[in-house]
C-alpha cells in the first residue's frame, strides 16, 4: 500500500532482468558521455499561432543506441538523474545545441532561438550562470538566443535562491520558460515573483481538449490570461490536430508546439522542414 497506488510487484525473474537491463544501460550511458559520440538532438519547431510563422526550436536529447535504436529521453534521462551522470549529459546537450547552432548560422540562419531543457542537479550547480556565459561567449553566441527550461517542481523547497538564479540568467540574456505548466502544486500567485518570459500549458491539457467531459477549457484560458496579464508568452504544448488548434483561437495562446506543426527531428531535416511554417526572421 505505501508504495503508492500504481505499482504492481514484478516477478523476481523479471525484477532480475530489469535491473540487469539498467545496470547495462548505465555502463553504455557512462561510456558514450566520455565521447559524446551517440547523442544528438532533435529539434522541434514553436510557431506563432497567429503568423504561422516558427519563431523557435526546443531542443530534445536523443541516444542513438547501436543495437536499440533511438532511445527517448524519458527511457535514460531519470536514469542519468540517479547515477549521477546528469551534470555530464546537460554538458553534452549544451555542447550540442552550441554546434548545431554554429551549423545554421553557417547555413544562413544567423537568429536561431533554441529552448534547451534543464534538469534539477544541473540548475543548482554552482557558478551554473558563469559557465553558460562563458560557453556561450566562447561560441559567439548571442545569450538572447537561449531559452532555458524548467519545471515549478524545480523551485518547490529553494524558491528564494532559485529565483536569485533566475535572475542572474535572465541578466545574462537568457529567457526562461516554465515547462509542463499546470502540472505541478505551486500555487498560481507564485508565478508573480518568478523572472520567467513564457509559459509552456502541459501537453495534457491540450490533449483533454478532445475529451467533452473532461473540463481543461476553463483552465486553459484560466493559465492563458493570467499569463497574459503578467507580460509572460503562452505556449500550448502537444497540439497534434487542426481542431485543437482552432480551439486553441479562443484562448490568449502565442505559440504552438506539437506534432501538428512538426515531430522533433535532427538539425538537417529541422532545417529541411521550415518550408512549411518558415523560421520568424527578426
Ligand atoms: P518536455 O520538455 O515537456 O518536451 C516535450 C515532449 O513532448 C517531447 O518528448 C516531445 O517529443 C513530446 N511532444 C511534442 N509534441 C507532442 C505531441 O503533439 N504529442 C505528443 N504525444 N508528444 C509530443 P521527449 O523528446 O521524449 O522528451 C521528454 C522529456 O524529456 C522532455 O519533456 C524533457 O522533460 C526531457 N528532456 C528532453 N531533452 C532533454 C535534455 O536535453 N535535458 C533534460 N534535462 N531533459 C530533457
Ligand atoms: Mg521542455
Ligand atoms: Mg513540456
Ligand atoms: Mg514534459
Amino acid at each position: 500500500k505505501k508504495e503508492g497506488r500504481n505499482t504492481y510487484r514484478l516477478y523476481r525473474s523479471e525484477m532480475d532482468l530489469a535491473m540487469q537491463h539498467h545496470l547495462t544501460l548505465e555502463t553504455e550511458l557512462r561510456t558514450i558521455l566520455d565521447t559524446g559520440e551517440g547523442l544528438f538532438m532533435a529539434y522541434q519547431p514553436l510557431v506563432s499561432r497567429e503568423t504561422r510563422l516558427t519563431v523557435s526550436a526546443e531542443a530534445l536529447v536523443r541516444w542513438q543506441h547501436p543495437t536499440r535504436g533511438v532511445i527517448p529521453p524519458g527511457d535514460f534521462i531519470p536514469l542519468a538523474e540517479r547515477s549521477g551522470l546528469i551534470l555530464l549529459l546537460g554538458e553534452r546537450v549544451l555542447d550540442n545545441v552550441i554546434s548545431d547552432i554554429c551549423q545554421w548560422q553557417q547555413q544562413g540562419f544567423e537568429v536561431m532561438p533554441v529552448a534547451i531543457n534543464l534538469s534539477a542537479a544541473q540548475f543548482w550547480q554552482s557558478s551554473f550562470v558563469q559557465h553558460v556565459e562563458q560557453k556561450l561567449a566562447d561560441a559567439g553566441i548571442p545569450p538572447k538566443l537561449i531559452t532555458f527550461e524548467l519545471t515549478e517542481s524545480l523551485l518547490l523547497n529553494k524558491q528564494a535562491q532559485g529565483i536569485e538564479i533566475l535572475t542572474n540568467l535572465s541578466e545574462l540574456g537568457c529567457r526562461i520558460a516554465l515547462d509542463d505548466f499546470g502540472t505541478g502544486y505551486s500555487s498560481l500567485s507564485y508565478l508573480q515573483h518568478i523572472p520567467a518570459h513564457s509559459l509552456k500549458i502541459d501537453r495534457s491539457f491540450i490533449e483533454a481538449l478532445d475529451d467533452p467531459n473532461q473540463s481543461s477549457r476553463p483552465i486553459i484560458a484560466a493559465i492563458a490570461s493570467m499569463a497574459q496579464e503578467l507580460g509572460l508568452s503562452v505556449v500550448a504544448e502537444g497540439v497534434e490536430s487542426e481542431k485543437q488548434w482552432a480551439i486553441l483561437g479562443n484562448y490568449a495562446i502565442d505559440t504552438i508546439q506539437g506534432f501538428y506543426t512538426g515531430y522533433p527531428v535532427d538539425a538537417d531535416t529541422f532545417i529541411m522542414n521550415l518550408k512549411q511554417y518558415p523560421l520568424k526572421r527578426s
